[in-house]
């Protein structure tokens, strides 16, 4: 009799499950591959979409990749990418090219956590893994814009079903194993040899699973349109701003966005925060704008998990779950690791890999 090929049921459809669609494909050909989504679009955190408000095409949150991210890099052309960063301290308004200045500029930004309260761990794992201090390595780059276009649609022709609109529910189980999984208005039994990988955020594999979720950290994405091409100091379009409001700024064309991560609980009034952020751009471009121009502020509240010590405590110590044919990936199950990108097709590496055990 022929054999069912192994389906592979992968639950969200950010970049940890898209990239777990891809390993899975480089690793079995002959599996299949359903991803099902909660959303209307793939991407998860990290998509690009037409904005009403601004009339242009905007990323959901600017993302930075650094050249270190090889698992990512794998799988995006960096040459797309843009590449020449400087670095601006706004107590002192000078600038420089040498980032290994800006250590706490570096941490935060990659942890969204306030660097002294970043677990040593993470620390490490970026200082030694993830941001090694040799030259090659050593590149910043960021999308310019549209993220779909350069990481989630190169990702997304691995899935041989991409079921948008498909939220999972609940997982019932039998002898000791997943059986089927409930979906808002469909079911799926999950045959002998096939595998789930959840690959949710923290908080909706809370929902699942009745846990209390980790902690959270906010980021503030804030996009300028202005009706002329923006230009910052030296033609560069990227830089990391040290003890500023902002801790990064990108132009665009006429578009600048500013980032700001670790982002207190109350951030007040953020109408204010937008212009103040402005006069900020205002000084580091030595100009003074008579007006600012029209925004859009998209305030993450929930953007990561925080990465100080007692929640990377509480992080996964692998993929397994309760059930053996269920495995976990996402930004915030790799215990250790700051939850970015990298660690998102790293966490889909490793929940591929531990699937092939059994
Ligand atoms: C504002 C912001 C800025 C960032 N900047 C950077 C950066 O500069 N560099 C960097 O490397 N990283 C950055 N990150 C982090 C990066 O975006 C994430 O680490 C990465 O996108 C996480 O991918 P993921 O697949 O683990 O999770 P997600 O992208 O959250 O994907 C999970 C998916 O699961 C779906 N889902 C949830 N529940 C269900 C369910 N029950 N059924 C079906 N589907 C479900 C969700 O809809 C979602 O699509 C940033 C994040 C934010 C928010």
């Amino acid at each position: 009799m022929e054999q069912r090929p192994v389906t592979y049921h992968i639950i969200g459809s950010g970049v940890a499950g898209l990239s777990c669609a891809k390993i899975v494909k480089e690793k079995i050909p002959s599996a299949k591959t359903i991803i099902y989504e909660a959303g209307e679009h793939p991407g998860g955190r990290c998509y690009s979409y037409e904005d009403k408000d601004l009339g242009c095409r905007l990323d959901n949150a600017t993302h930075v990749v650094i050249g270190a991210n090889k698992h990512l890099a794998r799988f995006i052309n960096p040459a797309e990418w843009e590449q020449e960063c400087r670095f601006w301290d706004a107590h002192s308004e000078t600038f420089s090219t040498n980032y290994r200045n800006f250590p706490d500029l570096i941490i935060k930004s990659m942890t969204n956590t306030p660097a002294d309260k970043t677990a040593p761990e993470i620390r490490k794992t970026i200082l030694w893994k993830t941001f090694p201090w040799n030259k090659k390595q050593r590149k910043i780059y960021f999308s310019k814009n549209d993220l779909s276009q350069r990481i989630i649609n190169l990702f997304t022709s691995y899935a041989d079903e991409l079921l948008l609109n498909s939220k999972l529910l609940k997982i019932d189980s039998q002898f000791g194993r997943a059986a089927q999984l409930t979906f808002s208005g469909k079911q799926v039994e999950i045959g002998a040899n096939d595998k789930v990988i959840l690959a949710v955020d923290n908080r909706s594999f809370c929902r699942l699973t009745g846990e209390t979720p980790l902690g959270h950290n906010a980021i503030i994405n804030i996009f300028y349109r202005t009706s002329q091409k923006i230009y910052l100091p030296d033609n560069i379009n990227f830089i990391g701003i040290s003890r500023g409001l902002a801790d990064w700024i990108f132009v665009n064309d006429n578009i600048l966005g500013a980032t700001l991560s670790a982002v207190p609980e109350n951030p007040g009034d953020l109408q204010q925060l937008a212009r103040d952020v402005w006069k900020e751009t205002d000084r580091l471009r030595g100009v003074n704008s008579a007006f600012v121009p029209s925004f859009k502020i998209f305030y993450h509240k929930t953007a990561t998990i925080s990465q100080d010590r007692a929640t990377n405590d509480k992080r996964p110590l692998s993929a397994a779950t309760q059930y053996p044919n269920v495995f976990l990936a996402g930004d915030w199950t790799m215990k250790d690791h700051p939850c970015c990108l990298e660690t998102a097709v790293l966490s889909a590496e490793r929940a591929v890999k531990e699937s092939l055990k059994i």
